[in-house]
């Protein structure tokens, strides 16, 4: 289909832009080299031909000769110069002798003569004046003498400056159907050059909004359109890369809801059906009912948990608390694991180390830190945590002896839902989402935090953080 000429469009608005500009520039070429030229040489040529009037009628009132220097000048100038005397109410061409005017020319001078001698003016300028087949521009001189009236007539011929016009007027056409042509050209291909990137990039965008993740945002000629094709490429992977946790999210949370409904639906039906009179089978049956619960509990307190946390619902309320007695305590809520199942903690711990930090919420990064590396650590069943202080910091680390993290997998570990261990059996219950809550809470807190892993050594999970003296927060300890 043939596309309708759109003046919004960029490429077509810089193409009228430019051929205004070209219009603009060539009327104002001609109106300088036409009407101002017309104007100009009037006015410079009026200039010289009164200023030789006076010099010459001076040399007139004196008596003396024309002198020669302004003659030739003149002669080389092509002005003509007139001097007439008035006797007996006759006018007499006194000079050029070899040169008389014409007798229509004369009838000119002489109305000329009488409307100065009615008006009573010993000067006039003006054009129009036809001594020979073209107009001149003139100047009169009146001397009044005893002997009669002496008139002094400058003329320059206007010809010259009419064909002038004209010859100028004929290259101006020329000059500006090549001028408009070529501006014409250039302006379209710079238009395009700026609106092609542009139109190419929307083309791009439209495909990508369609679905098509493949796309590759381009630029060209210009460094602008190469950055924001940069940018586009840059937002386009992190929309893509969002959009795939989104997926991903979306399935794990439905996957995990689905296991645990799973399990409960089919341990009740099993103590309807089969282990209701039996009383030590109804009760494991029940008690996988429970614990199936509780994991349903602790996932769903946890999205919650994360989503308040990232809507910020949930402000952080700092107050200085012994950092120490917190790990001490959050070790303690482990000790059934410990005891149960054989784990080891190791701690070494700095007493009374104080920081101001929201009491509940670093207990649940704590928390959460312990739990994954029991989870994750080796054969050793051990877990090792420090706790200690430089001048300003306190620096608390969980090491495992686990598989550790590898290189290309630490930094995705912090985004939710994100598991590269699926079948790894768990001691305390994970929901996927305890290292992205983590992250979350000591973002608020800007805590300087992160992860040292080795594969098939273990990982160092750290925190450092702003120590305070004493629990009133100055001084010493
Ligand atoms: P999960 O409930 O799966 O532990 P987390 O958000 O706490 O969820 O952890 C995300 C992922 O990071 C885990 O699935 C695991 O693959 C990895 N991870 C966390 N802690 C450790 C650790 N101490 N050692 C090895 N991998 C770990």
């Amino acid at each position: 289909m043939k596309q309708r000429f759109n003046l919004n469009k960029l490429r077509n608005k810089i193409w009228l832009y430019f051929i205004i500009f070209t219009v603009v520039l060539v009327c104002f070429i001609w109106l300088l080299q036409t009407v101002f030229f017309e104007y100009n040489y009037q006015s410079v040529r009026g200039q010289t031909v009164n200023l030789y009037a006076d010099l010459i009628s001076n040399d007139i009132k004196d008596d003396k000769p024309i002198n020669e220097g302004h003659l030739n000048f003149l002669q080389d100038s092509s002005i003509g110069v007139w001097h007439f005397k008035t006797v007996d109410n006759v006018t007499k061409q006194v000079f050029p002798i070899d040169k008389p005017l014409s007798e229509s020319a004369i009838l000119q001078v002489e109305k000329l003569f009488n409307q100065l001698e009615n008006k009573n003016l010993t000067s006039q300028t003006g054009e129009g004046l036809y001594i020979g087949f073209s107009p001149s521009l003139y100047t009169v001189r009146v001397i009044r003498k005893s002997t009669g009236n002496e008139f002094i007539l400058l003329t320059s011929s206007l010809s010259l400056m009419q064909d002038t016009v004209k010859v100028l007027r004929n290259q101006l056409i020329f000059v500006a159907v090549i001028v408009t042509a070529v501006s014409l050209f250039i302006s379209y291909v710079i238009a395009d050059r700026i609106a092609r990137p542009i139109d190419d990039m929307s083309a791009v965008a439209e495909r990508w909004a369609k679905g098509d993740e493949t796309v590759l945002f381009k630029g060209s000629y210009y460094a602008e359109t190469e950055e924001l094709a940069n940018a586009l490429n840059k937002a386009k992977d992190e929309v893509n890369k969002s959009g795939k946790l989104q997926k991903d999210l979306l399935a794990n949370v439905s996957h995990d809801l689905k296991t645990p409904l799973t399990m409960i639906k089919a341990y009740a039906e099993m103590i309807k059906d089969i282990s209701g009179d039996n009383k030590e089978k109804r009760e494991k049956h029940t008690q996988v009912i429970i614990e199936e619960a509780d994991r349903l509990t602790l996932l769903v307190n946890d999205i919650l948990n994360l989503s308040k946390l990232q809507s910020q619902s949930d402000v952080i309320e700092k107050t200085t608390i012994n950092l120490s007695k917190l790990i001490e305590t959050v070790i303690y809520r482990f000790s059934t694991v410990l005891s149960e199942k054989g784990y080891v903690i190791e701690k070494h711990i700095e007493q009374n180390v104080f920081v101001c930090v929201d009491e509940k919420k670093i207990e649940e990064v704590i928390y959460n830190l312990i739990g994954n590396s029991i989870n994750y650590t080796g054969e050793d069943k051990t877990v090792k945590i420090y706790l200690t202080v430089s001048d300003k910091t306190a620096t608390l680390e969980i090491l495992d002896s686990g598989l550790g993290i590898s290189g290309d997998k630490i930094e995705t570990i912090w985004e939710k839902y994100y598991r590269f261990s699926e079948t790894h059996k768990r001691t305390v219950k994970g929901t996927g989402l305890g290292l992205s809550i983590v992250k979350t809470i000591l973002d608020y807190h800007n805590l300087n935090y992160g992860v040292i892993s080795k594969v098939n050594t273990g990982s160092n999970f750290y925190i450092v953080f702003e120590r305070l003296l004493d629990k009133d927060g100055g001084g010493n300890e």
